[in-house]
């Protein structure tokens, strides 16, 4: 079994991949912490570039192999990662599936916003699985309803995968990989993603958009393949009938843990 890992893993198979960056010369060389902080990343980044691999900054199995590392062992899920990282990293993700259980996620997470809507995003045209388009689809997310230019705040630490882009009815997307999911933020206000290329849990990334209706929301999804940055929206049939990738889920129970943790306004 291999150990995929990305930024903010730690343990021992992070100490091995710091150790083989700089067996490979990474400039400047490595504190060998176990830490997967943003010099890792950026080490990982130019050997992936170097090597002709992917340069998303995700060790996965080529990767590894690149790095002539034997495939490191998984360790069993340790208690000892307190703090907001620990989960976060993601160091247990493997390709077993395990991969965003609600539990895992918990640890440093948050709310998107720092106060809760007036209507709840369990009912109505709301809720995840919703009929759209006379149920032709349905609702791929969780909907957030907030005034336009609401300030949206990140759900954790994280990295962006896909730039802001032109997402749904006159607004825009951005999706950031949080440790062990990958969270799209929909229907935000055109160029008003402020986040960067990595956020930190609690920052303000973002304002809510308007739609061409007039009405304003946060829309929410969550994938549970957090280290796939294959395309979110599937169109037509093949898509299923959320029209998204397979790994999507149901962010309710998400939301139902974040809700009890505000971001600081
Ligand atoms: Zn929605």
């Amino acid at each position: 079994m291999v150990a995929t890992l990305w930024m903010y893993a730690k343990g021992s198979n992070v100490l091995k991949l710091q150790q083989l960056l700089n067996k490979n010369n990474a400039m400047p060389k490595l504190v060998e912490d176990g830490d997967f902080g943003r010099n890792t990343y950026n080490a990982v980044t130019i050997f992936q570039r170097i090597n002709g691999l992917n340069d998303d900054g995700i060790v996965g199995p080529k990767t590894w192999r690149k790095l002539g590392g034997l495939d490191p062992v998984i360790s069993s899920p340790s208690s000892s990662s307190a703090g907001s990282s620990g989960s976060v990293g993601g160091s247990n993700s493997t390709t077993t599936g395990s991969n965003g259980t609600v539990a895992e996620t918990n640890e440093g997470f948050c709310f998107p916003f720092p106060r809760l809507p007036g209507q709840s995003w369990l009912n109505g045209g709301r809720q995840f699985g919703a009929p759209r388009d006379r149920g032709a689809r349905r609702h791929a997310g969780c909907d957030l309803i907030f005034p336009e230019g609401t300030l949206i705040y990140a759900v954790a630490d994280g990295v962006r995968v896909h730039d802001q882009w032109p997402f749904y009815s006159g607004t825009s997307a951005v999706s950031i990989r949080h440790g062990n999911i990958l969270v799209r933020y929909g229907e935000i206000a055109n160029g008003s993603y402020i986040g960067g290329a990595i956020v930190t849990k609690g920052q303000v990334i973002a304002k809510v958009g308007r739609l061409d209706s007039g009405r304003s929301m946060l829309h929410l999804e969550i994938y549970t393949n957090a280290a796939s940055s294959a395309e979110l929206s599937i169109r037509g049939e093949r898509g299923g009938p959320y029209r998204r990738r397979a790994d999507l889920t149901n962010p309710a129970p998400y939301l139902d843990v974040w809700k009890n943790i505000l971001p600081n306004p």
